[in-house]
């Protein structure tokens, strides 16, 4: 067994709902897993001194388009999921495969949005691009589909699906609510694209009225991506729907606060998930996952630590995957950081709460660390980590 003692934790965040923070803590890494929070290792095969600086978990991005490995045609950009992996993200979900060049998106057939997902799956998601654990092979729903189609990709280990260039004018026809039917059955979440139409602009708003129609997993960048739906509509989204809703990078950071209020009234921000919705219109964002964090918790009034659960234990949750909670027996993915030279901040939550991105030290993935000393995407910390 391989094992490694992580002391001098100012702040440890476990991504939880409730926001819990362990202060003044260690973290105990066995066999990749988290072994212990508080708890002590005899005779660990390494020692790292975090020296004050604060742990999270791995950020878990909930919507990025993927396309070939670390290129996205989107932004004709290579390298950007190493690069995110310096700005945190351990996990990410696609949330479909969209910027394939060419792909006709007013024409999609079974075959093609099938063929598409599973050759996803065959080639970057069955490699873990810079170490970050990428689940790729979203299938863009289309009409027409069959129930062999998912059996097809439920075969090649799909976990996601998505609504964004069907037909909604088939909405009559029952088609929808059956392909969420078919994805649950096979384990697989559906998400759907919500508001105006995207880069592409062959999608149709998509409002309360169709989000209900489907009642998907998640309702995708419910604040915009880039365009909201109404206020009103938002709203009675969060009222009336039972699911997750998402905010993405992406966001009009007005409708957000709309969302934000929103679910804090209702007592519900577990049910908020974030993404980046990148690479895309709005760019490559390796320090997306951080600002979305810095901006709930210093423009929309949230606890920095149930802020740092949307990015990390809600969205895994959402996605049902078991990432994004440092607890006994999860993965060790997780982050070192804290404030960087200049900021008032304390520690990663008041980092969070001022607004102030902070500065990565380490990243780990299943309790290897992929980045150690200082990321390349941020500034470094104030604090040294010593390994
Ligand atoms: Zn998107």
């Amino acid at each position: 067994m391989s094992t490694t003692l992580i002391t001098d934790i100012d702040v440890l965040v476990t991504g939880d709902a409730e926001g819990t923070v362990h202060r003044d803590t260690t973290l105990v890494i066995a066999d990749g897993v988290v072994a212990g929070i508080g708890a002590d290792c005899p005779a660990p095969d390494r020692v790292i001194s975090a020296g004050g600086l604060s742990v999270i978990p791995g950020l878990v991005d909930g919507h990025v388009h993927p396309t070939f490995g670390e290129w996205t045609p989107a932004q004709n950009a290579s390298g950007w999921v190493r690069n995110y992996l310096h700005g945190g993200t351990t996990t990410m979900v696609s949330a479909g495969e969209l910027h394939v060049p060419g792909l006709p998106f007013d024409e999609l057939s079974p075959e093609l949005v099938t063929g598409l997902a599973i050759t996803s799956l065959r080639t970057t998601g069955r490699v873990r691009p810079s170490g970050v654990k990428a689940h790729c092979g979203t299938v863009l729903l289309t009409p027409d589909m069959t129930e062999g189609h998912f059996d097809r990709l439920a075969e090649y280990g799909a976990g996601h699906a998505k609504f964004i260039f069907y037909d909604w004018d088939r909405l009559s026809s029952g088609e929808p609510p059956r392909y969420v039917r078919w994805a649950h059955e096979r384990g697989m979440t559906v998400k759907m694209h919500s508001g105006g139409v995207s880069r592409s602009g062959s999608s149709r708003v998509a409002g309360y009225d169709l989000v209900a129609a489907v009642s998907p997993d998640v309702v995708a960048h419910i604040s915009g991506g880039p365009i909201p739906m109404p206020d009103d509509e938002i709203r009675r989204t969060i009222d009336e729907l039972p699911g997750h809703v998402e905010v993405c990078s992406s966001m009009n950071y007005r409708a957000t606060a709309v969302t934000v209020d929103r679910l804090t009234e209702r007592g519900e921000l577990h049910r908020l998930t974030l993404g980046t919705d990148t690479p895309g219109g709005t760019g490559v964002i390796p320090r997306g996952m951080l600002r979305n964090v810095c901006y709930l918790a210093s423009m929309c009034g949230m606890d920095p630590a149930v802020a740092v659960a949307a990015a990390t234990g809600n969205t895994a949750r959402a996605h049902q995957l078991d990432v994004g909670v440092l607890a006994e027996g999860r993965p060790a993915d997780l982050l070192v950081l804290g404030p960087v030279t200049g900021s008032r901040a304390e520690n990663v939550l008041d980092c969070f709460a001022l607004g102030d991105l902070p500065g990565i030290a380490a990243v780990f993935v299943d309790g290897e660390p992929l980045v150690l000393g200082r990321s390349e995407q941020t500034p470094p910390p104030s604090r040294r980590l010593t390994a």
